[in-house]
């Protein structure tokens, strides 16, 4: 899956997130940027990904050991970033409350990179370090036109999200 598919689905998941919480409009646009954040993260793990050639002294090494979709596309990496997020945010816990949305996002979009790449043929290693890997009864993310498709309804989709749930309509 393309990374502009995975921040669109990212901003999605933060903004369908608000949506559901009816989340005021600071906590909306923490849920937004923390979604598309989020959704890069899983990808530090390739070194040619987008994130991956701006972190190399992380990506390289993680790479090196987990390799691509490894560790980071299964439940326990989404779980320790939840762990991970609330963990900073109560260190400063003056600030939790109004920082939360942040976290929430993040982990949003975290899950939907998962969910994203469960969708391709390749799978993803949900049980991890069970090296079984998870595909969609269905695949259809492989980086041809559908995929460009997919991320224009999922940008309109954010797009509708954050319109309804700002009350624009
Ligand atoms: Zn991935």
């Amino acid at each position: 899956m393309k990374v502009g598919t995975h921040i669109a689905a990212g901003a999605c998941s933060g903004v369908g997130t608000a949506l559901l919480l009816k989340s005021p409009m600071l906590g909306t646009l923490l849920l937004l940027l923390g979604g598309m954040v989020g959704a890069l993260l899983p990808d530090i793990d390739h070194p040619q990904s987008w994130l991956g050639r701006r972190m190399r002294l992380i990506s390289i090494p993680i790479s090196m050991i987990f390799g691509h979709r490894g560790i980071t596309h299964s439940l326990i990496a989404l779980a320790g970033v939840f762990y991970l997020s609330v963990m900073c945010l109560s260190a400063e816990s003056r600030y939790f409350g109004m920082w939360m949305p942040l976290a929430l996002g993040l982990c949003v979009g975290y899950a939907s990179h998962i969910v994203g790449d469960w969708l391709t043929p390749s799978g993803v290693p949900l049980l991890w370090p069970i090296k079984h890997r998870f595909r969609a009864p269905v695949t259809f993310f492989n980086g041809k036109f559908i995929e460009k498709i997919m991320m224009t309804g999922l940008w309109f989709g954010a797009g509708f999200l954050m319109a309804k749930s700002t009350g624009s309509f």
